[in-house]
C-alpha cells in the first residue's frame, strides 16, 4: 500500500539495503502449495499402489468361493482407506489412540484386542510378519478369518456366508471384528458397528482415486434387527428441531448432544472429577470408529474420549459427559473436550464432509453451551509433527498441546480453514470488514499470498501502514522476538489484499497483533 510520504519511502529503501533487515522468507520452510494441491500429491502413490489390489481380491475369492464378492473390497475401504498402514512408519513413533492395525485390511496384532495378524498367518501357514507387511498376503489372512468366523457361525446355526447374500455377511463380521472376546452386551454396539461399515460401503459401493469396490444391493434389514439398523443409521433418522433431539427408537441418547448417540466408556477410562470445558481437541482415532468405540469399552484401554464422528455419514457416539474427565490429552484432560474422527492423520482422504460437518455442528454447540471461545479456533496450517500453539487457541488439534510431543493428529489435511469458518457461523468473524487499522512496522516486511504457504509476491515498506484483519499462520522471528500473527494488508510493491507477519510490528510482544492504539486487530 502507498505510504504517501517520501521520507517513509527513503527509509524503506535504506532498509531494504541494510543487512540488520530481519527476512521472512528465511523461515519458509513449506513448498508453495494449497492444501488441495497438498491432499493430491499426496494421493499419487496410494492410486499407483492401489492398481494392483483387484487382482489380490480376486485370488482370495478363488480361495474362499463362499465369500460374497465385493465384502473384502468394502471391509479395506471401512478399515484404512485402500492403505497398506504400517503403523510403526506410518506414525514415525508417535503415540497411538488404540491397538495398532496392520496392512490393507487393517488387521489387529493383540495389544488389548484379537490378534488377527498370528491366527490368520497360522491359517494361511504363513509368517505374521509377511501378513503384516505384504498386502497380498494381508487379504487372504482376512479372507481366511472370516471364512473361519463363517463356519463358527454355521456350527452354532447363527447367519453364514453365501456368495450370493451379501446380507449373510451382518453376523460374520460382527465375529470376525477383532474387538477381543467379550461377547454379549458390552462389546454388540461395536460389533455391528463394524458389520455396518463394511456392509453400507458395499451397498454403496466406492469408486474414486484407484478405489474400486462394486456396488451391490446389501438387504440391510436382513443383515440387522429392525432395532440394530434403526441405531446404526441414526443421522438419517428424524431431527426433532423444536426440541433439538434426534430421536431413535432403541436407542438411548446422550445428554449433552442432541445428536449423538450415548454408548458410555468402560468407568475405568476416564474419571468423574469436574471438567472445566474450556477447550476443544481435535483427534483422530489413527483406526476405525467402531474400532475406537470397542476400545473405550475396554478395560485394558484406559484412554477414552467424550466423542467419536464416524467417517461415511458424520455419525457422532458420546462415551463421556462433557462435565466428565475423559483420558485423551494427558495433563490437558481436566479443562478440554475430545473429538475422536474415524480414520488416520496421514490419510490424505480422511476428511469427508459429512464427518468435518457433524464435527462443527457438535463444537458449535459446545462452545455455545459452555462458553468455549470458538473465534478463538485454529485457522492455520495443519501439521504432521508436533507444533504447540499459545493457550488463547481454544479449539485445536492435540498435537498443538504442551506435553503431548508424541501426537501430531489430526495431521496437516485436516481442513481448519474451512473448519474454522463453519464454526464461526460460516461468516466473516471480523465486525467491520474494510475497517483499516493504523500500525507502525520497524523494516520492509516481505509479502505473501497466504499466511499458510510463504509465497512471496512483493513488499511492505517500513513506516506507518494499514492492516484490515489478523490470521495465525506459520512463525516469523527469531529466538527471543517472533510472531504467528499474519495481517492483511495492500503491498507498496504487490497485490492488495497480501499478508505480512505480525512480526514487523514495532511495538507489541511475541504473538501480539494490535494497532498503534492498542486495540486488538480482529481475525479475518
Ligand atoms: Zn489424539
Amino acid at each position: 500500500m502507498p505510504i504517501p510520504h517520501r521520507l517513509l519511502l527513503a527509509a524503506g529503501l535504506a532498509a531494504a539495503l541494510s543487512a540488520s533487515a530481519p527476512c521472512a522468507a528465511a523461515d519458509a520452510k513449506r513448498a508453495p502449495l494449497t492444501p488441495d494441491a497438498e491432499r493430491a500429491l499426496a494421493e499419487r502413490p496410494l492410486v499407483a499402489e492401489r492398481v494392483r489390489y483387484p487382482e489380490y481380491f480376486a485370488r482370495a475369492y478363488a480361495r474362499y468361493p463362499d465369500l460374497p464378492r465385493g465384502v473384502l473390497e468394502a471391509l479395506a475401504y471401512s478399515e484404512t482407506g485402500w492403505r497398506n498402514v504400517e503403523p510403526a512408519a506410518a506414525d514415525g513413533g508417535h503415540g497411538r489412540h488404540m491397538p495398532a492395525a496392520y496392512g490393507v485390511m487393517g488387521l489387529y496384532h493383540g495389544e488389548g484386542f484379537a490378534d488377527q495378524v498370528t491366527e490368520g498367518a497360522k491359517l494361511l501357514g504363513l509368517s505374521p510378519t509377511l501378513v503384516m507387511r505384504d498386502p497380498e498376503t494381508n487379504i487372504l489372512a482376512a479372507a481366511a478369518l472370516l471364512d473361519r468366523a463363517s463356519k463358527a457361525n454355521k456350527a452354532r446355526g447363527e447367519p453364514y456366508a453365501r456368495s450370493e447374500d451379501p446380507s449373510t455377511m451382518g453376523a460374520v463380521l460382527a465375529r470376525y471384528a477383532g474387538y477381543g472376546d467379550g461377547i454379549g452386551e458390552i462389546r454388540t454396539y461395536a460389533r455391528q458397528s463394524f458389520a455396518y461399515a463394511v456392509l453400507s460401503t458395499l451397498d454403496r459401493g466406492v469408486d474414486a482415486n484407484g478405489v474400486k469396490v462394486p456396488k451391490r444391493a446389501v438387504g440391510m434389514e436382513r443383515a440387522f434387527t429392525p432395532t440394530q439398523l434403526a441405531k446404526l443409521r441414526a443421522p438419517l433418522l428424524n431431527v426433532d428441531a423444536v426440541r433439538d433431539e434426534v430421536r431413535i427408537p432403541g436407542a438411548t441418547l446422550a445428554g449433552d448432544f442432541g445428536e449423538a448417540l450415548w454408548v458410555p466408556a468402560y468407568s475405568g477410562n476416564y474419571s468423574t472429577a469436574a471438567n472445566a470445558m474450556t477447550a476443544v481437541i481435535m483427534h483422530t482415532m489413527e483406526g476405525s470408529y467402531a474400532g475406537s468405540i470397542a476400545w473405550f469399552q475396554n478395560p485394558n484401554a484406559v484412554v477414552s474420549a467424550h466423542y467419536l464422528i464416524r467417517k461415511s455419514d458424520g455419525q457422532i457416539t458420546q462415551m463421556v459427559r462433557e462435565y466428565h474427565t475423559a483420558y485423551h490429552a494427558k495433563y490437558h484432560n481436566n479443562y478440554t473436550i475430545g473429538i475422536e474422527h474415524d480414520g488416520y492423520a496421514s490419510d490424505p482422504s480422511n476428511w469427508s464432509a459429512a464427518m468435518v460437518n457433524a464435527s462443527a455442528r457438535l463444537t458449535t454447540s459446545i462452545c455455545a453451551r459452555r462458553g468455549v471461545n470458538c473465534a478463538s479456533a485454529w485457522q492455520g496450517p495443519g501439521y504432521d509433527t508436533w507444533h504447540v500453539v499459545p493457550d488463547s487457541v481454544r479449539v485445536k488439534g492435540h498435537g498443538m498441546l504442551t506435553q503431548n510431543s508424541n501426537r501430531y493428529d489430526p495431521g496437516k489435511y485436516f481442513p481448519w480453514a474451512s473448519y474454522y469458518s463453519l464454526i464461526n457461523g460460516g461468516t466473516n468473524p471480523n465486525p467491520n470488514p474494510g475497517t483499516k487499522y493504523w500500525v507502525d512496522t520497524f523494516a520492509n516486511a516481505t509479502g505473501y499470498k497466504w499466511p499458510s504457504t510463504l509465497t512471496p509476491v512483493g513488499t511492505l515498506y517500513q513506516g506507518t501502514n494499514y492492516v484490515y484483519c489478523k490470521a495465525w499462520g506459520e512463525r516469523v522471528g527469531n529466538a527471543t522476538s517472533y510472531n504467528h500473527y499474519w495481517l492483511k494488508t495492500d503491498l507498496d510493491v504487490g497485490p492488495a489484499g497480501s499478508w505480512v507477519s505480525a512480526y514487523y510490528l514495532s511495538r507489541w510482544g511475541n504473538d501480539e497483533a494490535r494497532d498503534n492504539n492498542g486495540t486488538v486487530i480482529p481475525n479475518c
